[in-house]
């Protein structure tokens, strides 16, 4: 694209629970784009079945970052957002950069635990959205019914903006309630062609009530529209479209649409309302960052003009190209052969390339501008969540924040062959997914996989086998336990030592008092103040204390783990201008903070989970008993239908390995339930003399 206009770019994720039709329909947008694109290109002789046997390998391209396509002018960035909540990083990472979001529903379930959960993460960030009930054909379809899901559990503020003709087998077309006509598609050109009818008469009574709804509700966006309505003109298509959209950027409006993906109906409808409804990077406006030197607020603008400014939002490892940096532009643009400066690490890199995937292919472009997305090659500092800018802006976007890993396994490779495989893969891996690490075992020297869950694990060693042909032997999955302190305490510590006749020497003294969750912002796990003045200790010292502090606060006083929920204060010190040196602080505060962490009554923390179970209503008393008996607090009953309830409680990670056998023995395998971490909470002393005994053997 020569002339580059921000108004036509649409950044948007596609949030769906798994199996409510989110590849299908990505699938079908790309199929619908794509071949517009391709007819363009007839010398190219992609034939029809050329691009049916490349849309069998689509799942590759689903699971990369960003999807280019080009729809009526615009192009349209479609990111990635798993539906399982073991990769709720990859949901947050895609909500931090995107600008609008489509919620595809099944026309059956409806609103499932997890797209509730995904649509609420969205709500944190404000991200525009439209939903899209999919699967109408399917028997037990019922739009009305997900409708009133929809805004009973997600917004009220949700309304069609079309409706489906006829339901199950004898789902037909789509009614637009705005342009008050039907819409067919045609099955023979796999919904390629379509037509646009009257409105079929038994159904014209409903279209026009719920096309007064839509219109009352909108005109609320627009005064245009407002006069319009109460003047009762009539109403041009635009003008209702404009109010939609007004109301839709703003949050204040949720559109509904339907359809059915697997049998083509409605999505280039979809595609249509993704330009006419959903912001552009224009729309979402500027973005504030913080000046790294001075601290002060920085606002960027989506303006290629201006400096350049990015997010790298994701790493991935390609086979072929190497490692891929996506990156979210916020102001101003990078060429290829471009350096940029990572503000996060420090580092100058050099882009040898720039990739953007359309549909599945890659294509090298020259320049990524304000408001796009894309894939860097070249950099090979900069990690998921690091500023990137040009190199005189010091600009530090807000970080990106990624839950704790709360469970971990041993693995230890067969053979001393597969060792070296392992470790590249693994670096690999942690490298892609920020909510995966690895880690050395001090005590056993085994390596420790730790991450979001059970699924999340049996995953990255499933991939070693396929991908890598290595097959660790894997311990049972363990806690993630971290350490806190319940009390107040103070400790002082010196360092003296003569070494080859020269004295080392310093003195510090610290307080450590336990904080709440709540009084830890921006993804902090601890705080430190320092309350000296340069005349107890100079200021030559002071990083180093701090440096030293944080370090010590990663060795917990009874089981090495981890230490949260502190503030530790550095309250005095001793200092002589001879023998202090900085070595000598380090050691000395080490010394300090650990003496005072046991002095404060130390406590082990477990990773709380927030477990939602479905169930038919038979099982309900044996669910309940049975979260009961693993330590769980129940939340929330809530009935579904007459049929099945929904049970969401508070229940420790510990208590629920093997969840899913023993959930599956309680109702033969009518029940489903899903994971996400919710917490660090203490455990009750009982179990920490447990936790104790196994781990220290005492
Ligand atoms: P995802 O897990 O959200 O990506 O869902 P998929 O697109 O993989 O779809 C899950 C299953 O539902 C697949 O078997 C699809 O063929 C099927 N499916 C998707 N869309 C529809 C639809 O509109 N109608 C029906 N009947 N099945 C659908
Ligand atoms: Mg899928």
């Amino acid at each position: 694209m020569t002339d580059f206009d921000l108004s036509t770019i649409r950044n948007i994720g596609i949030m769906a629970h798994i199996d409510a039709g989110k590849t299908t329909t990505t699938e079908r947008m790309l199929y619908y784009t794509g071949f517009l694109h391709k007819m363009g290109e007839v010398h190219d002789g992609n034939t029809f079945t050329d691009w049916m046997e490349q849309e069998r390998e689509r799942g590759i391209t689903i699971t990369s970052a960003t999807v280019t396509c080009y729809w009526k002018k615009h192009q349209i960035n479609i990111i990635d957002t798993p539906g399982h909540v073991d990769f709720t990083a990859e949901v947050e990472r895609a909500l931090r950069i995107l600008d609008g979001a489509i919620g595809i529903f099944c026309g059956v379930g409806g609103v499932e635990p997890q797209s509730e959960t995904v649509w609420h993460q969205a709500d944190r960030y404000k991200i525009p959205r439209m939903a899209f009930v999919n699967k109408l054909d399917r028997i037990g379809a019922d739009f009305e019914h997900v409708i009133e899901m929809i805004q009973d559990r997600l917004t009220k503020d949700a309304l069609p903006i079309q409706l489906p003709i006829g339901k199950e087998d004898k789902f037909l077309g789509i009614i637009d309630l705005i342009s008050m006509q039907a819409y067919y598609f045609d099955s023979n050109t796999l919904g390629f062609t379509f037509r646009t009818e009257a409105i079929p008469k038994d159904l014209l009574g409903q279209s026009e009530q719920a096309r007064e709804l839509l219109i009352e509700a909108v005109s609320e966006y627009d005064d245009d529209l407002l006069s319009h309505y109460v003047e009762g003109i009539d109403i041009p298509d635009a003008l209702v479209r404009k109010a939609i959209r007004k109301g839709t950027i703003t949050n204040q409006f949720v559109p509904v649409m339907c359809g059915s993906s697997l049998k083509n109906i409605g999505v280039q409808l979809l595609l249509d309302a993704i330009n006419d409804f959903l912001p552009s990077p224009l729309d979402r406006g500027s973005v504030i960052g913080y000046d790294k030197i001075t601290h002060k607020e920085i606002e960027v603008f989506p303006d290629s003009n201006e400096k350049f400014a990015a997010l790298a939002f994701k790493v991935q490892i390609d086979k072929y190209v190497g490692k891929l940096i996506y990156v979210r532009v916020y102001s101003g643009s990078i060429k290829k052969g471009d350096m940029f400066w990572n503000h996060t690490n420090d580092k100058k890199e050099r882009v040898a390339r720039i990739l953007q995937m359309h549909s599945n292919k890659k294509n090298d472009i020259d320049e990524l501008h304000a408001g796009d997305i894309g894939a860097l090659v070249g950099p090979k500092f900069t990690a998921t969540g690091d500023t990137i800018t040009s190199p005189d802006l010091p600009l530090l976007l807000s970080k990106m924040n990624f839950p704790d890993s709360v469970i971990s396994i041993a693995i230890e490779p067969k053979t001393k062959a597969d060792l070296e495989i392992l470790n590249d893969a693994l670096s690999k891996f942690e490298e892609e997914d920020p909510t995966f690490h690895v880690n050395q075992d001090k005590d056993t020297g085994q390596t420790l996989l730790s991450g979001m869950g059970e699924l999340h694990l049996e995953i990255i060693i499933d991939r070693l086998f396929r991908e890598f042909n290595v097959k660790p032997n894997v311990g049972n999955p363990q806690v993630a336990y971290k350490e806190t302190i319940t009390s107040n305490a103070v400790a002082e510590e010196q360092f003296v030592r003569e070494l080859n006749g020269k004295g080392t020497f310093a003195g510090v003294k610290i307080s450590v008092t336990p904080l709440r969750e709540n009084q830890l912002k921006d993804g902090k796990r601890n705080l430190f103040d320092n309350l000296i003045d340069s005349t107890i200790i100079p200021e030559e010292f002071w990083t180093a204390i701090e440096e030293s502090v944080f370090n010590a606060l990663n060795d917990g006083p009874l089981i090495n783990s981890t230490v949260e929920r502190v503030k530790v204060s550095l309250i005095g010190g001793l200092y002589n201008p001879v023998d202090s040196t900085e070595a000598s602080f380090r050691i000395a505060t080490a010394m300090a903070v650990g003496k005072a962490l046991r002095g404060a009554n130390p406590a082990i923390m477990e990773p709380i989970m927030l477990l939602t179970v479905i169930t038919p209503e038979e099982f309900v008393g044996d669910v309940i008993s049975d979260i009961n008996s693993k330590r769980g607090k129940i939340d929330i009953i809530r009935i579904q239908n007459e049929h099945v309830q929904e049970i969401v409680a508070e229940v420790p990670m510990s208590e629920l390995f093997g969840y899913a056998t023993r959930v599956r023995s309680i109702s033969q395998g009518r029940v489903v339930y899903t994971l996400e971490f919710k917490k660090y909470e203490v455990v009750p002393p009982a179990i920490q003399t447990n936790i104790l005994k196994r781990i220290r053997g005492y």
